[in-house]
């Protein structure tokens, strides 16, 4: 069994307020949301941060980018837009060590 909270979501052992999932992909909404609209898109193959994707994982990240354009699409944020944000280790303030980007939106952002 995995210590990875996002893991445990991946396997369904905790629960999650999904918007969407398919065979490699999950996004969730934040429990803290720090925007309108506030959504973590995680691949379900558990690489670590940023600094783990390896050549190998180039094509499964190329999909993610195709999975988040749904998932705007979805949440109707795909017009107006919105900002996409990866923390990567403890300078970039990464909380949960398995890779997600932060979809931020549903407003104009202020910050
Ligand atoms: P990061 O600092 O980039 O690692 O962000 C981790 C994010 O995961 C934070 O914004 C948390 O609010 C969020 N988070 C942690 N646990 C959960 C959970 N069980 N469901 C949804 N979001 C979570």
């Amino acid at each position: 069994m995995s210590d990875c909270i996002f893991c445990k979501i991946v396997d369904g052992e905790i629960p999650a307020n999904k918007v969407m999932e398919d065979e490699e992909f999950i996004a969730f909404h934040d429990i803290h949301p720090k925007a309108k609209v506030h959504v973590l898109v995680i691949p379900k193959k558990h690489i670590p941060t940023f600094m783990d994707i390896q050549e190998e994982d180039v094509a499964l990240l190329g999909r993610l980018h195709l999975f988040i354009q749904k998932v705007t699409k979805e949440l109707n944020m795909d017009e107006k837009g919105f900002r996409v944000i990866n923390n990567c280790k403890d300078h970039g303030g990464q909380e949960v060590y398995h890779l997600h980007y932060h979809i931020l939106g549903g407003e104009k952002l202020a910050f």
